[in-house]
């Protein structure tokens, strides 16, 4: 199989070289070439719009999804309360439908929850599918996957958004399984893409080294989670209506039974709540130099925070890790001190509102998501903020 170029063809537009996984194409006199690492994937010849890649490759053939239309967002609650991931999602979903010209509904499942309804309508819903019946009270997988697999080949989203939570990443995948579409978990970025019109669907890749965009073009809808506190909540009231869905399944159709119900104590920080986090990395040297940090959270009201380094070297629990296997925050201020900046932990900060990164290193990644650097030695610079707030 080969990919060959027809030069007379070619505008040099890049797109293919953007589309390219293998880094397989350059742009010489205007105009593309294939290298010798070409894999013949394909990739480029989708994307060139003058039809100058040619193959001896099929090209597979996207499928008409014009009868796909809305953007869904699965409403997770637990005791008639919604996970505010939900209302983060409504926003994206609302930013997205927005550029598709279609709506948004969000999908209910319980039991006596039709009174919480009103929420998400209160946060952008446009549509809610109600599907209010005691065999939903508890979450279990084959109910809640048999109802909305049911309204996904009734109603034909385009796409659909749910919570990275334990709940939507038990879901996601059998939804997904069943209605014979992709899924891309645990995404940072959601956006929709000019030309095509499909959804970019941007995760953290090969252990958080590398920041992949997904694109599912064969099949729909379009399914992603998304972790909370990536999102922004947005309240836009709509007066939307209710699709009251039917069960038509009964309890020996759902292969699993809920004996009891034991709740776990809440234990830890919800550091996605906070504020102000101030967080220290392996520059802080020891569990002494956190004593600093931890001071300036507290003039500052806020909470105290770390890397992955500053956990294995026992300075703060676990629970306070920030990042890509730690927690996912949105404060109005974070302050880095002594933390590098890498990918892994940016994942999990970068879309606070405020970053000041305190760094003796000038070429920190860091710095490339803070809005005010301070290069130098926190040791010195943090006692200095502290003295000056105490002021
Ligand atoms: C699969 C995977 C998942 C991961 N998940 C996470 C995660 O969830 N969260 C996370 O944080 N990491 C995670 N990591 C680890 C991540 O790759 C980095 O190793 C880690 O974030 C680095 O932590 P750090 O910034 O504290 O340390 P370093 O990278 O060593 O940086 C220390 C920084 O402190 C600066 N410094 C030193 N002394 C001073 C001083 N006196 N004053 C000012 N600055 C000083 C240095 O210039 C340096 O920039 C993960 C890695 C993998 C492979």
């Amino acid at each position: 199989m080969t990919v060959w170029i027809e030069i007379d063809l070619c505008n040099g537009c890049r797109r293919c070289l953007r589309a390219c996984p293998y880094d397989a194409i350059e742009i010489k006199d205007k105009k593309a070439h294939i290298l010798e690492r070409c894999t013949s994937c394909g990739t480029c010849i989708e994307v060139c719009k003058e039809k100058a890649i040619k193959s001896d490759i099929k090209p597979r053939e996207i499928p008409d999804f014009s009868d796909r239309k809305g953007v869904w967002v699965f409403a997770e609650q637990r005791d008639g309360t919604i996970h505010p991931v939900t209302f983060e999602l409504l926003g994206k979903a609302q930013e997205l439908a927005d550029e598709l010209n279609q709506d948004v509904s969000a999908l209910l499942l319980g039991y006596n929850v039709s009174s919480i309804v009103e929420e998400l309508f209160k946060y952008g819903a446009d549509r809610v599918f109600l599907a209010d019946d005691p065999l939903l009270k508890n979450y279990r997988t084959i109910s809640f996957t048999n109802v909305i697999e049911g309204l996904i080949n009734e109603y034909k989203p385009n796409i659909f958004l749910l919570g990275a939570t334990h709940i939507g990443r038990d879901l996601a995948p059998r939804i997904s399984r069943r209605v014979g579409t992709g899924l891309t978990a645990d995404c940072t970025e959601l956006s929709i893409d000019p030309d095509e019109g499909i959804l970019l669907q941007t995760r953290p890749a090969f252990g958080g080294n590398v920041m992949a965009t997904i694109a599912c073009r064969y099949s729909r809808p379009q399914m992603a989670t998304v972790r909370p506190g990536v999102m922004e909540a947005r309240i836009s009231p709509k007066k939307g209506h209710v699709i009251e869905v039917p069960v038509s399944f009964d309890e020996n159709q759902i292969r699993s039974r809920i004996l009891e119900v034991v709740k776990a104590e809440k234990k830890g920080v919800d550091l996605g709540s906070a504020k102000v986090i101030v967080a220290g990395g392996r520059g802080v040297g020891s569990q002494d130099g956190f004593k600093k940090i931890e001071e300036l959270a507290s003039i500052l009201n806020g909470e105290v925070a770390g890397t992955r380094v500053a956990v294995e070297e026992g300075w703060i629990p676990q629970e306070r890790q920030i990042g890509q296997t730690g927690q996912t925050v949105k404060p109005e201020l974070y302050i880095a001190c002594g933390i590098s900046g890498a990918i892994q932990h940016r994942a999990g900060m970068m879309n606070s509102r405020y970053i000041i990164a305190i760094n003796k290193d000038p070429s920190a990644p860091i710095f490339q998501v803070a809005d005010w650097g301070i290069v130098g030695d926190l040791h010195e610079i943090v006692p200095e903020m502290i003295e000056q707030l105490k002021e």
